[in-house]
């Protein structure tokens, strides 16, 4: 057992390191229990555009490098481990990681949620080439080109529909014949002129050279396979929130986000949570970085005994 931490952060993303600058420059004894992924899912990008600050693109990974920087200037400790088990019903509170147990006075959450993808060589390929799962973060780099969006749900109507902005005309692949999105996002991708839809179809490979020029697309009554060219992949069906091993310690509604119940915290004594591990609607990382900070206050104000 190692020393008692003030605050011990879950996630290194840009939630978990904006909350570890702010609580271990409020001199707060910090430990970020990075996750085998630190950094988060920025490390997967290339150019960021829309983060303030940075009037010239930035990567990913030089901005989560940045990030981490300034929070060890401050004296936050990190473990580059996962955690594999937490007891909140213990108080102070209990985080297990890499072998080992750690004793906390408050905990923040930060896991973020991972993007579900279809599992395909080529789609890992061209990641950042031409495939990407946001296109409020992407869609930009795809001026006047044929783009392709893959779900049905209302993630792909807004993505489609967003994509709009830039694309010269939007497909959306859909493996069923109706979608799962709600009657009004249906509506308005179904009658945008730039939105057409292939029903009953999935896509089997994404081709390419050096980034993404089609793909290859099977109808799944038939077989026949059709190829479509685009010059860029959104992946959009879905995404998953690292919450398995919070599970029966924290109320996770029925998809496994988070539940808040003020601000940023959990309900159980000493527990905040912060970013894309419950918010599930904005999944951006000013707004997750935005939560961090407040996750780190509420952790600040709890443990001065404020609340
Ligand atoms: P994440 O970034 O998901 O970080 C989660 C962290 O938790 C990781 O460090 C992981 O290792 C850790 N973790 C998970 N499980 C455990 C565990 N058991 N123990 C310890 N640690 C654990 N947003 C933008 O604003 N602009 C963009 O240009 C942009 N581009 C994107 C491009 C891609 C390809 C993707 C996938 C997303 C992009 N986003 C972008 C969205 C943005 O990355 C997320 O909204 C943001 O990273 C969420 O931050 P987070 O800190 O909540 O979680
Ligand atoms: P979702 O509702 O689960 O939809 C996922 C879609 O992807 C479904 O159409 C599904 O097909 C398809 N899909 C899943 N796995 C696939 C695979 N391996 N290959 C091909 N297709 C696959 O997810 P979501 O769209 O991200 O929405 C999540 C939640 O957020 C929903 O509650 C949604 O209403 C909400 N949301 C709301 C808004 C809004 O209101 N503006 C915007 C975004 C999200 P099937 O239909 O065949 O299952």
């Amino acid at each position: 057992m190692s020393e008692e931490k003030d605050v011990v952060i879950i996630g290194s993303g840009p939630a978990g390191l904006t909350a570890a600058i702010y609580a271990s420059r409020a001199l707060l004894r910090t430990l970020v229990v990075a996750g085998r992924t630190p950094g988060g899912q920025l490390m997967i990008t290339s150019d960021v555009e829309n983060f303030p600050g940075f009037p010239d693109p930035i990567l990913g990974p030089d901005l989560m490098v940045r990030m981490r920087e300034q929070a060890s200037r401050f004296g936050t400790e990190f473990l580059d481990d996962d955690v594999t088990a937490v007891d909140f019903k213990k108080y102070p509170l209990e985080v297990e990681a890499g072998g080992e147990k750690y004793t906390a006075r408050s905990v923040i959450i930060a896991t973020g949620a991972s993007a579900l993808w279809l599992g395909l060589e080529s789609e890992k390929k061209f990641m950042g080439k031409g495939v990407s799962g946001c296109a409020t973060c992407d869609g930009a780099f795809f001026k006047n080109v044929p783009l392709a969006v893959v779900g049905g749900g209302d993630s792909a109507m807004e993505e489609a529909l967003f994509l709009t902005k830039f694309a010269s005309h939007v497909t959306v692949i859909h493996r069923r014949d109706r979608l799962r999105a709600s009657p009004i996002m249906a509506k308005k991708a179904s009658e945008h002129p730039k939105i057409s839809f292939i029903w009953n179809s999935v896509v089997k490979e994404i081709t390419g050279d050096k980034s993404v020029n089609g793909v290859i697309i099977e109808d799944v009554n038939t077989h026949k396979t059709t190829k479509l060219d685009v010059k860029g992949v959104f992946v959009a069906i879905g995404h998953r929130p690292n919450t398995d091993i919070f599970k029966g310690q924290l109320p996770l509604d029925e998809k496994g986000y988070i539940i808040l119940k003020e601000g940023t915290y959990t309900g159980v004594k000493g527990v905040f949570a912060a970013g894309d591990v419950h918010d599930h609607r904005y999944r951006q990382a000013i707004t997750a970085a935005g939560w961090g900070c407040m996750a780190a206050l509420d952790a600040q104000r709890f443990l001065e005994g404020r609340d």
